[in-house]
């Protein structure tokens, strides 16, 4: 499939969210996390009207797989995924999403932290990734697929194998420049110390496998 590219306004907001408003980057896990959570909501709320679904708590997780080798972080949930129109709609256009929008004043923090109480959306993955690929199927469909993009230059969707419902995200992490550390987001203390700071209250279980690849 040819290279999509990105809405012009999504462009221009992207270019601003890689290349500079953002001091702290490890705020991309935390909107990471925040939308598997979303995805499993939303998941109990279907089984909430839909008797063909159902909602078992325990297979419903969020797994942290951190890989020095491969220089490559993946964010795992088992959520309800996306079609391939969602994913066009969803990920194809920033503008759509939560990105820039003022937080819920209840997941503040740190009263002082102004730019900490944005919610960049999906796209805070390019503040430490080259490359980020996003596997979803949805459990609407029996069809899964992967968007695949470097950042501004746009993306790709195309057909892939996977079982179970859900979406797993990899992003491929940016080398050290004499500037910033990208490392630390390979390391399982700074990710659990991510996770406490930002995603405490998350009601799924946050698990991280540093064996598998
Ligand atoms: P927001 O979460 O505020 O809507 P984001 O930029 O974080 O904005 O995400 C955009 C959209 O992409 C979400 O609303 C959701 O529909 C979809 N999305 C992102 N991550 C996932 C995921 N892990 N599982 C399912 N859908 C997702
Ligand atoms: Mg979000």
């Amino acid at each position: 499939m040819a290279k999509m590219e990105f809405k012009a306004e999504s462009k221009k907001l992207l270019d601003m969210v890689i290349n500079s408003i953002y001091s702290k980057r490890e705020v991309f896990l935390r909107e990471l996390i925040s939308n598997a959570s979303d995805a499993m909501d939303k998941i109990y709320y279907r089984a909430l009207t839909d008797d063909k679904i159902s909602f078992d708590q325990g297979n419903y997780y969020i797994k942290l797989v951190p890989n020095k080798d491969t220089r490559t972080l993946k964010v795992i949930d088992t959520g309800i995924g996306m079609t391939k129109e969602e994913l066009e709609s969803n990920l194809g256009t920033i503008a759509r999403s939560g990105s820039f929008t003022f937080k819920n004043e209840n997941e503040i923090k740190d009263g002082h932290d102004i730019i900490g109480q944005f919610g960049v959306g999906f796209y805070a993955a390019f503040m430490v990734a080259d490359r980020v690929t996003v596997t979803t199927k949805s459990i609407d469909s029996d069809e899964a697929y992967q968007w695949q993009s470097q950042g501004s230059d746009g993306y790709e969707i195309t057909a892939v194998q996977k079982d179970e419902p859900g979406t797993e995200i990899v992003l491929e992490i940016k080398e050290n420049t004499e500037e910033d550390n990208y490392d630390e987001f390979l390391e399982e203390y700074r990710l659990r110390q991510i996770v406490k700071k930002y995603s405490d209250f998350i009601r799924y279980p946050i698990k991280m496998d540093v064996t598998e690849s």
